[in-house]
């Protein structure tokens, strides 16, 4: 694997690559890697070409300081990983590569509704910080693939919209959550859980899997169910939603259409998030 970490150098490289014809799939990260990302990493090896992935915790992101200060970091460890599952490049920058010129002057994207709501309703200015470095190392990347994981479900339909707002040709590829034996969903904040924290935290996803089992009936008393479990369990519920699987417009209730349950809480002051289609 090679290993750039300024953007002049993985500019060119890259551009050499596609005068080649060579076909570019990429999978942005902010590190302390798990399988969930190395499922996208695998993803996108199988569909051919070559695999870029980058790591970069990205500072405009996090509307919450202390999660930034506490993101896991395991820079080594996370070159074995994708060195072992094949990955072609890894671009490693600095925050001076990734903004130069700071963030004053760069664009920025609305999404309307999509940051109004669920994430974008509780973390304030989390969506403007994905758009603005996804867009930024989609420039300096400039991939024919993007692969990004379900199980941050919201910011995907931001990324599609993203997309659409610079015309890009860059066609996305959401890969289904990976997820621990208990069902817990694959996040690098998962290791700042302690052992009783991590012994409670599958039942986010036991709360999904009982939402998507009861379709048809009060989703009040579902939502209502799943609140009572998760505080039982000393979580803190932010949100228990029930939405239109491609819109994310809310619904108060079952539908005949695609529908996505998503739920965040916290335990302790580790937050977690977590999705599932009804289909
Ligand atoms: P992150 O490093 O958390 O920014 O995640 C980088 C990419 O990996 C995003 O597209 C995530 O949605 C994806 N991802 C994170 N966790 C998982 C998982 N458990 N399964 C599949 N994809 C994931």
């Amino acid at each position: 694997m090679v290993i750039f970490k300024k953007v002049i150098d993985i500019q060119s490289f890259i551009s050499d690559l596609k005068a080649r014809g060579e076909v570019i799939s990429f999978i942005p990260t902010m590190g302390a890697l798990h399988k969930g990302h190395i499922f996208l990493v695998e993803n996108a090896r199988k569909a051919g070409g070559i695999t870029v992935a980058s790591i970069f915790v990205n500072p405009t992101q996090f509307n919450d300081k202390e999660d930034f200060k506490h993101y896991p970091i395991s820079v080594e460890a996370d070159i074995d990983m994708l060195t072992e599952a094949g990955c072609d490049i890894l671009f490693l920058p600095d925050v001076s590569e990734v903004y130069p010129n700071g963030t004053e002057n760069m664009p920025t994207y609305d999404f309307g509704y999509l940051e109004t709501i669920l994430e974008g309703a509780h973390r304030p200015g989390h969506f403007k910080g994905v758009g603005q470095v996804v867009a930024r190392l989609l420039d300096i990347v400039k991939p024919d693939r993007l692969y990004m994981g379900q199980k941050d479900y919201q910011q995907c339909m931001v990324i599609k919209d993203l997309l659409r707002q610079t015309n890009s040709s860059t066609q996305m590829v959401v890969s289904p959550t990976v997820r621990e034996d208990d069902g817990l969903a694959m996040s690098s904040r998962n290791r700042r859980l302690n052992e009783l924290q991590r012994e409670v935290a599958g039942v986010i996803y036991q709360c999904l899997v009982s939402i998507v089992a009861k379709k048809g009936s009060d989703f009040t008393v579902v939502k209502k169910e799943c609140e009572d479990i998760l505080k039982a369990k000393g979580f803190d519920p932010e949100y228990i939603e029930l939405a239109d699987a491609d819109t994310l417009h809310l619904n108060n209730s079952y539908t005949n259409g695609r529908q996505v349950a998503l739920i965040a809480a916290k335990l302790g002051s580790i937050r977690l998030i977590d999705n599932m289609l009804i289909e």
